[in-house]
């Protein structure tokens, strides 16, 4: 069965069409990369996943289950930038993972349990290659660092879905690549699904078992929106 379904999904903002009754499984373990153009709905649909946006009309499907409102354990996400807070050390910062609404977690743990959940912060910094900063500050981190961070938080509760939001765009191209391969080691190591939304085309194929495009309507308000996937 899939783990995420949009079936016949349409989003629209006023006469704003954005999405046009999108129909689309992603199964366990597929690493799914999104392309497109500015204004091609890319963002309205991670956020659809996150729970943050439901469609205007159609379904949207967690595992069979209608989509829950809020980001739950089950998804962790990534942004090109702020993922991260600033006034939290790099530990602090992988902590905050495990919170729920704001709720913190450490706080509420004594003992052994409190040891579990940092040694289970500090195994995700170790994956990450950042447990030499575990006490520093994200200012004190380069760009590939910070992002590394940013992936140590999203997973360290051990979501199902990795949503990644053009998570290499503003690093160098030699950094990138460092990112790609921790990018997909994380992937095959943990069993995620991941869904990347790039303006990269070469990374969306090399990362991608599948390469979703997605299309502005551009000149006819009545053409159907398009959308194409293609299997790599
Ligand atoms: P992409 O991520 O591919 O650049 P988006 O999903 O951000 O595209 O946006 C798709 C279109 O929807 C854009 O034209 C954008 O202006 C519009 N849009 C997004 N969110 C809203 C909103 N809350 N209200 C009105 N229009 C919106
Ligand atoms: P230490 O390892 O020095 O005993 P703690 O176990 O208290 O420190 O926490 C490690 C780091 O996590 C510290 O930087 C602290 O500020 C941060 N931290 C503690 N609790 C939380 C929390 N609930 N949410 C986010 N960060 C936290």
């Amino acid at each position: 069965a899939p783990l995420l379904e949009l079936r016949n999904v349409w989003v629209e903002y006023g006469d704003k069409v954005v999405l046009e009754g999108v129909n689309l499984a992603i199964a366990p373990g597929e690493f799914v990369s999104v392309v497109g153009p500015s204004g091609a709905g890319k963002s309205t649909f991670l956020r659809l996943v996150l729970g943050q946006e439901a469609p205007s009309r159609g379904q949207v499907l967690l595992a069979g289950d209608p989509m829950p409102p809020e980001c739950g354990p089950d998804r962790g996400v990534v942004f090109q930038r702020y993922s991260v807070f600033p006034h939290l050390t790099v530990i602090g910062n992988v902590l905050v993972g495990f919170e729920f609404a704001g709720a913190p977690v450490l706080g509420r743990l004594f003992g052994a349990r409190r040891r579990a959940a940092l040694a289970q912060a500090e195994a995700m910094l170790a994956a990450v290659g950042l447990a030499h900063a575990r006490d520093q500050y994200p200012a004190q981190l380069s760009g590939g660092m910070q992002q590394r961070l940013a992936l140590a938080q999203a997973l360290v509760k051990h979501p199902r879905i990795l949503l990644l939001d053009e998570p290499f765009g503003a690093l160098d191209p030699g950094i990138r690549a460092d990112m790609h391969e921790l990018v997909s080691g994380l992937w095959r190591d943990h069993g995620l699904t991941v869904i990347m939304v790039t303006h990269d085309i070469a990374e969306a194929f090399k990362l991608g078992t599948r390469v979703l495009a997605f299309d502005k309507r551009r000149h006819d308000p009545h053409a159907p929106h398009r959308f194409g996937a293609t299997a790599t």
